[in-house]
């Protein structure tokens, strides 16, 4: 006999960063969702400490940073361990540095269960079968096994996602060479260590986090990899750090440990079906630079109005389709930075030639702003067709707007997740040529609140993607409105309607 459960057109796979941020954008678009998650609680831990630039941005962009109450930023940053000042960026944020990522987590399922996401814990899947019309998820629970059927299933279930292996996605790559520890521990005082910090033998950097706790990354040469069941006993990793460092630690309390490695790895297609893979599920590497975390929550911005467009019926044929090719491609430099930054801070004596000629290359602007740019993911630049405005695919930046009867700003128009087409010389065709698109697009007059208009400068109208790219500006767009408007946004007057999902039995087994 069968419990029946509920069918949604999408069910998420793991409540990590991903799996929440891509609820809450599915909800915003007003998508059902369910989100299981294996773990039947938060396990509170922390592998990330804060996140980038771009993060605090999309944040801010749904008003969510709010959320944080006061966010303690920092302009420095570094590159494999050589430090560069990131406040020669331009943008309204340097990077969160305090905000453990359990924290960020917490806010996310807040939010998302907030916005009506159905998520539940305890759950876990078993397996998978696509079978073109939808996805039926096999599921383990605290109740027994069940089966939900769904329009589409995305795996947001981490490096080892259960999802990947099951539907068969390719996930080619190099393996581990190393183990490294983090430990968070209290009593105990160690000498402040900063990332590059070579010592004899291998890397250590440790210092004080929030909350009293002190955290230690101990990476030994040699250590070959290791797959474990478990987290590593606090006594092995105190032992690699006096054999590291000569400090004993041993009497401290450890808070949680936890190993990992250098794997580098990425899926080659983000899609296969009706099965879709974000964050670490569709690339892992080394966690260089605090990025793992940031390009998991902007996948699932990527891929959140896609997708409900396309279960809201006016998605354009190929726009699911750009998930991959825009995603992917930021996934592969990700892979890539993290690998150079691997090879500067993780090895000896043997690199620091390699250190010495990047550290003469930082003295220049340029090569700092272009390794600032691409750590922090504000160098991305999406395909979203011919001109020559240097805004054009790039995310907008911050701008304070005045309409008739109110401040807003670039940022808040995109709070509710739709296109945003800002009219900023009051041109009324504009909004006549947008009308059929009404559903989908917020038509706004605007002008920047301050005679520096900035990045708006020059420009009649900006049209914003719902994830804040800019897909169109006049002058400098090579196409005219109505173009760019049905690549992106569909055919006009084609909204509003819903994909049903397949029927489906949805039945326990
Ligand atoms: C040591 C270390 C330090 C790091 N530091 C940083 C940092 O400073 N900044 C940063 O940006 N990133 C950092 N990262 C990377 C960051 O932690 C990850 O990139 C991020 O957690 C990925 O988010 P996710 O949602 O894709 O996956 P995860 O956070 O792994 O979440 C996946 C979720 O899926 C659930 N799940 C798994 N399988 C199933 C299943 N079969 N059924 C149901 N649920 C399932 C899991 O329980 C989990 O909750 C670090 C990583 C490591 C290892």
């Amino acid at each position: 006999m069968g419990i029946p459960t509920k069918d949604a057109s999408v069910v998420i796979v793991g409540a990590g960063p991903a799996g929440l941020m891509l609820a809450g954008e599915l909800r915003l678009a007003g998508v059902d969702v369910i989100v299981i998650e294996r773990l039947p609680r938060p396990t509170g831990e922390s592998r990330g400490l804060g996140f980038t630039a771009r993060t605090m941005e999309v944040f801010d962009q749904r008003g969510l940073l709010r959320r944080f109450g006061e966010v303690e930023t920092s302009p420095h940053g570094h590159f494999g361990g050589l430090p560069i000042d990131f406040s020669l960026l331009d943008g309204k944020h340097f990077a969160a540095k305090t905000i453990p990522q359990a924290d960020t987590e917490k806010m996310l399922f807040e939010w998302a269960a907030g916005e009506g996401a159905d998520i539940r814990r305890g759950w876990e899947l078993v397996g998978l079968r696509d079978d073109g019309a939808g996805v039926d998820i096999d599921v383990g629970t605290p109740d027994g096994a069940r089966r939900l059927r769904a329009g589409y299933l995305v795996g947001c279930d981490g490096g080892r996602s259960a999802v990947r292996k099951a539907a068969g996605f390719d996930f080619p790559g190099t393996a581990a060479t190393r183990e490294m520890f983090i430990a968070d521990l209290t009593g105990a005082t160690i000498k402040p260590r900063v990332i590059g910090e070579t010592v004899p033998g291998g890397m250590a950097m440790g210092g004080p986090i929030a909350g009293g706790i002190t955290r230690i990354v101990v990476c030994e040469m040699g250590a070959p990899p290791r797959k474990r069941a478990e987290p590593p006993p606090f006594e092995e990793v105190a032992a690699a750090w006096q054999r590291l460092t000569g400090e004993d630690i041993s009497h401290g309390t450890p808070v949680w440990t936890t190993s990992f490695g250098d794997a580098t790895r990425q899926v080659t297609e983000y899609r296969r079906g009706r099965v879709i893979l974000a964050g670490d599920a569709a690339h892992i590497h080394l966690p260089a630079g605090g990025q793992g975390m940031n390009a998991s929550i902007q996948d699932s911005v990527n891929l959140g109005w896609k997708l409900a467009a396309v279960i809201n019926g006016w998605a354009p044929p190929a726009l699911l389709d750009t998930y991959h090719s825009e995603r992917h491609e930021v996934g592969k430099r990700l892979l890539m930075n993290t690998q150079a930054q691997g090879l500067l801070f993780l090895n000896g004596d043997e690199v620091q030639p390699l250190r010495d000629v990047l550290s003469e290359l930082l003295r220049y602007e340029d090569v700092r702003r272009h390794l600032a740019l691409m750590v922090t993911g504000l160098e991305i630049r999406y395909e979203v067709g011919p001109g020559d405005h240097p805004l054009l695919g790039m995310r907008m930046p911050h701008v304070d707007l005045l309409t008739v009867s109110a401040a807003t700003s670039t940022t808040r128009l995109l709070h509710p997740a739709r296109g945003v087409l800002i009219d900023l010389a009051g041109d009324g065709g504009l909004r006549a040529e947008a009308a059929a698109w009404a559903d989908r697009i917020d038509v706004v007059n605007a002008v920047p609140a301050t005679q520096e208009a900035g990045p708006l400068s020059g420009l009649s109208a900006v049209l914003l993607r719902p994830d804040g790219y800019v897909a169109w500006a006049a002058p400098g767009s090579g196409d005219d409105l109505e173009t760019v408007l049905r690549r992106w946004f569909g055919a006009p007057g084609a909204g509003a309607k819903h994909e049903p999902v397949a029927a489906g039995s949805a039945v326990a087994q």
